[in-house]
């Protein structure tokens, strides 16, 4: 199965990922994160991403493209992965279209969350995630059994730089003004699966698996 999650930031793509890659058994690809690790691991790639993320804007597309091709190509994504955070811009969408064209491989679907801009904002700024694994809780409705503690390994959690109000804002505006043209990218290939993404966190999972089903 070869997946791609599309959604403004908070919509809950990293949440549905992790159930997602469980089901199908797939490798969950999320730019984010790789950027994230990288700014942790103190590399030059992470330095210069930084520097945009901050801000709350996107990664110069030279810095990401590149990435993502490398990762596909590596041998666990050969029975199929779930992107996420990947295109944002429409040259992105066309150099992974050209990639999978290399590769002789398509899409097999993009599930599109869709989330009002209310929510959104109330779910990134009371996002907590580990630091040492990166799972994402949320401090009202999807909170930690221990408070600032992971469940899964014992971690702290931390507020993400970029989910401070006024960048989450920021965030969602270069989302409406870069990312969404994708939605209508995708629907032309006839690809797209839209979600209701307000809707309980398993809830939301169940509509993903249902709309694969169908
Ligand atoms: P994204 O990867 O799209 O930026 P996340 O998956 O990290 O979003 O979710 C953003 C925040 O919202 C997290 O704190 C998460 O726990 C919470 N969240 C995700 N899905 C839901 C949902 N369906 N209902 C309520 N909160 C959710
Ligand atoms: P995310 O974890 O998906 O919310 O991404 C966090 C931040 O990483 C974004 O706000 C961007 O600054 C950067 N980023 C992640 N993926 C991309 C991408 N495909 N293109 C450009 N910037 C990205």
């Amino acid at each position: 199965m070869r997946l791609m999650l599309l959604g403004p930031p908070g919509a809950g793509k990293g949440t549905q990922a992790e159930s997602i890659s469980k089901q199908f058994n797939i490798p969950h690809i999320s730019t984010g994160d790789i950027f994230r690790q990288n700014i942790k691991n103190g590399t030059e790639l992470g330095h210069k991403a930084q520097e945009f993320m901050n801000k709350g804007l996107l990664v110069p597309d030279e810095l990401v493209v590149d990435l993502v091709k490398d990762r596909l190509s590596q041998e666990d994504c050969q029975n199929g992965f779930l992107i996420d955070g990947f295109p944002r811009t429409i040259p992105q969408a066309d150099a992974l279209d050209r990639e999978l064209n290399n590769m002789g491989i398509n899409l097999d679907r993009v599930i599109n969350i869709q989330v009002d801009r209310e929510i959104l904002i109330e779910r990134a700024v009371g996002r907590r995630v580990c630091k040492q694994c990166g799972a994402a809780y949320h401090i009202k409705f999807n909170p930690p059994k221990a408070e600032g503690i992971c469940d899964k390994c014992g971690g702290e959690l931390e507020q993400r730089k970029d989910d401070l109000e006024a960048t989450v804002a920021k965030r969602i505006e270069v989302y409406l003004e870069q990312t969404e043209p994708l939605i209508a990218y995708y629907s032309r290939k006839g690809i797209i699966q839209n979600i209701d993404g307000t809707q309980e966190i398993k809830t939301v999972f169940n509509s993903i698996l249902e709309g694969l089903r169908g």
